[in-house]
C-alpha cells in the first residue's frame, strides 16, 4: 500500500529488474519518476529499452505497482507488473524493437487515489508526456494472473454443464473453473484506432489463450489505461476481470495461473512487435474511430466455442449477430457476474 514499507521494498525491487533487463531512464537520470499529491509522497517507475529510431514514438508498457490493502495482492497487480517486466526483457533479447519501448509501473492506482489527480498514470502522462513526447500506443494490464471461472451459482442453471458439474440449482456453489473459460483473456481498446483492430487480428488467437477483444465503454476506465484513453492514445487494456479474490487478502501468489501469465506475456510482446510497425496514422480522438463488432464477434464465437450456443440460449438471446445484441450480451453477462 502506498507509503508502508512493503511499498518502498516493492520500489526498490522494482527498479532493480528494470535495470537488470536494460531499462534507461525514461526522462532524467532515475527510474523513478517521484511526485507529491497532498502533501504525501508517490512514485512512478519508467524505463526505456531503446529501440533502432530514437525518433519514432514509443510504445508503452504498464501496469500499477501499489495495492489496495496490505496483502499480497498477487493478481492486483504483481501479476500484470511481472508480465510487463518479463515482456521487457523477451523485447530487449529479441534486440529491441523499431522504437523505444517504456516500461511503466505506476504508483496510486486503487483508491483512494483510482481515477483521482493523484493516480499514478494520470501523473506520469500530464508531468511525463503531454506536450513532451507524444507515445504511439499503450499496452496496460491488470488483473491478468488468474483463470475466468463460472461462479457456481450461475453454473448450475446451464443445464448440461451443471449437471456435468454436479451442481444443484439453488443452492450454493463454488466457483467452477472450466478449461475453455480459464484461458479467456478480455482486451478492450481494438476500437481506440483501426491499427490496433489490425494488430491484434494479424496475431488472431495466441498460444494457450482465447482472446475475447470488447469495447471498453461496456466497463468504463477500470485502470491505468483511462488516461491514455481519453488523451487520444492509441491502447490496448488487457484483463481477466474480477473474481471471488478481488481486493481480497486471499489474492495470493499460490492462486495465481503461471502457465496463463507466461502465454500473456508473448501475447504482449507479439502485440509490441506488431504495434511498432503501424504507422497509426490520423487524427487521435478519444470514442472509438471505426466499429469493431465483426472483430468482437468473430473471436466471441471462437473463444467460448462449444459453450457459445448454451450460453446464448441461457441468456435468452437469439444470436450475437449486431450491435444491439453484442450489448444486450455483454449487459447480461455483466448482471450474472460473469465479467
Ligand atoms: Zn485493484
Amino acid at each position: 500500500m502506498v507509503g508502508s514499507d512493503g511499498h518502498e521494498q516493492a520500489r526498490l525491487h522494482l527498479k532493480r529488474r528494470l535495470k537488470e533487463i536494460g531499462c534507461r531512464p525514461y526522462v532524467g537520470k532515475s527510474l523513478e519518476l517521484p511526485y507529491k499529491f497532498k502533501s504525501k509522497a508517490f512514485c512512478n517507475l519508467a524505463g526505456c529499452l531503446p529501440g533502432a529510431d530514437p525518433s519514432l514514438a514509443p510504445i508503452l508498457i504498464g501496469a500499477h505497482y501499489d495495492s489496495v490493502i496490505p496483502f499480497p495482492c498477487a493478481d492486483d497487480n504483481a501479476a500484470a507488473v511481472a508480465i510487463a517486466l518479463q515482456a521487457g526483457q523477451l523485447l530487449a533479447e529479441q534486440g529491441g524493437l523499431e522504437r523505444d519501448v517504456v516500461i511503466a509501473l505506476f504508483d496510486a492506482e486503487e483508491p483512494p487515489y483510482f481515477l483521482g489527480d493523484g493516480m499514478g498514470s494520470h501523473r506520469f502522462y500530464e508531468d511525463h508526456v503531454l506536450g513532451k513526447r507524444e507515445i504511439h500506443a499503450a499496452i496496460i494490464m491488470d488483473l491478468v494472473g488468474h483463470d475466468i471461472s463460472i461462479p457456481g451459482h450461475v453454473l448450475s442453471h446451464v443445464p448440461y454443464l451443471g449437471k456435468a458439474a454436479g451442481l444443484v440449482p439453488g443452492l450454493a456453489q463454488k466457483d467452477i473453473t472450466i478449461p475453455t473459460l480459464g484461458q479467456l483473456l478480455f482486451v478492450m481498446g481494438s476500437e481506440s484506432h483501426e491499427d490496433m483492430a489490425m494488430a491484434l487480428d494479424s496475431i488472431g488467437q495466441p498460444a494457450g489463450l482465447k482472446i475475447i477483444p470488447t469495447l471498453n465503454r461496456y466497463i468504463g476506465d477500470m485502470s491505468d489505461h483511462g488516461v491514455f484513453r481519453r488523451n487520444g492514445v492509441p491502447y490496448f487494456f488487457l484483463s481477466c476481470g474480477q473474481w471471488a479474490h478481488y481486493h481480497a487478502p486471499t489474492d495470493t501468489p499460490d492462486r495465481l495461473n503461471y502457465h496463463k501469465m507466461s502465454h500473456i506475456t508473448h501475447y504482449v510482446t507479439e502485440l509490441a512487435n506488431s504495434i511498432s510497425s503501424l504507422e497509426m496514422a490520423g487524427r487521435r480522438q478519444k470514442e472509438r474511430t471505426h466499429d469493431t463488432l465483426k472483430l468482437e464477434m468473430t473471436y466471441l464465437r471462437q473463444s467460448l466455442g462449444m459453450l457459445y450456443q448454451p450460453v446464448i440460449k441461457w441468456l435468452k438471446l437469439n444470436g450475437v449477430n449486431n450491435r444491439k445484441e453484442m450489448d444486450a450480451f455483454v449487459h447480461q453477462l455483466l448482471r450474472a457476474g460473469l465479467c
